[in-house]
């Protein structure tokens, strides 16, 4: 018995739904896919992500600004220059944006210009972390940590509804076990527990889970399949060139043919991916109109 108050279910049928914006929400029949970069390293970059996925079924998007990188010496995120990029490819696309805070001091600006906010497995038992974003007023992406247990994950979920935050979203993103051939090893029996245990919205990440492009899209058809309720997805328009997460990551065709190969999973088990939201709006790249 898992010891949450909060984000245990009342009974077998309560499910939360999760809204990051007017159209987009967690936790209904519809699956949202949020695609993007690992990182976000220009504002040519996402736009030509934006413009791509703005045509593909994809709801939202993700890129970094504040990475947490393995080596100090790495690229650590373009910072608040990197929010200005995301705040402007959310207006002009109309698409809401995801993206990670590492510590308390981000909240604000992120909170101003992001529509979710990510905790990355790295900080999911940050409790002090967890206890301020509990007051951030967006919805909350907590990843699941690399070691933590399904009750660990529900616990840290736990401390942002109890401190009075009541939109979390939870992501599988795979574990750390004994077999290094894939990144990490995606627990999917975990999904569908947690689908069980809480009425929070469960969304998997078949990139860091897999850590290979070509495993990413038949994971991802499991992961709908087994019950997620969205995926976040890695991709970038020169993935080899990426600055993080190279491996991993799909073209912009590769992911697009992904969410289309979705559909009739998604349609199997009783749900549906949203037809693209950026009908009728879907401006020319900047960096393409000034040249
Ligand atoms: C990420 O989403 O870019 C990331 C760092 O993921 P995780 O925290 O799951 O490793
Ligand atoms: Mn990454």
């Amino acid at each position: 018995m898992i010891n949450a108050k909060l984000a245990v279910k009342p009974h077998p049928h309560h499910q939360s739904i999760v809204k990051i914006s007017e159209t987009v929400a967690f936790g209904g029949q519809e699956i949202v896919v949020i695609a993007g970069p690992c990182t976000v390293e220009s504002t040519e970059q996402m736009e030509i992500v934006a413009h791509k996925l703005s045509t593909a079924s994809v709801q939202a998007l993700r890129g970094g600004v504040y990475k947490p990188r393995t080596s100090p010496y790495a690229f650590q995120g373009m910072g608040e220059e990197g929010l200005k990029i995301l705040a402007g490819v959310r207006s002009r696309y109309n698409l809401p944006v995801v993206t990670e805070v590492m510590s308390i001091s981000q909240i604000e600006a992120i909170a101003t210009h992001a529509d979710m906010l990510q905790v990355g497995s790295r900080n999911m038992q940050n409790f002090d972390l967890l206890k301020a974003l509990g007051k951030a007023g967006k919805p909350i992406l907590l990843k699941r940590g690399l070691a933590a247990t399904i009750e660990e994950f529900v616990m840290a979920a736990e401390y942002i509804l109890s401190h009075g935050n009541p939109d979390v979203v939870l992501c599988e993103r795979g574990i750390r076990s004994f077999d290094n051939y894939t990144r990490n090893v995606l627990d999917l029996a975990a999904v569908a527990a947690l689908k069980q245990i809480t009425h929070l919205p469960v969304i998997v990440d078949p990139s860091h889970a897999v850590g290979k492009r070509e495993l990413v899209a038949p994971v991802a058809r499991a992961a709908v399949a087994c019950g997620a309720d969205g995926l976040i997805i890695e991709c970038h328009p020169e993935p080899e060139k990426s600055v993080s997460d190279a491996r991993q990551a799909l073209s912009l065709e590769d992911m697009a043919d992904l969410v289309e190969s979705l559909k009739p999973v998604a349609a199997a088990v009783g749900r549906k991916i949203p037809e693209e939201l950026g009908v009728g709006s879907k401006p020319t790249p900047l960096c393409l109109s000034a040249a």
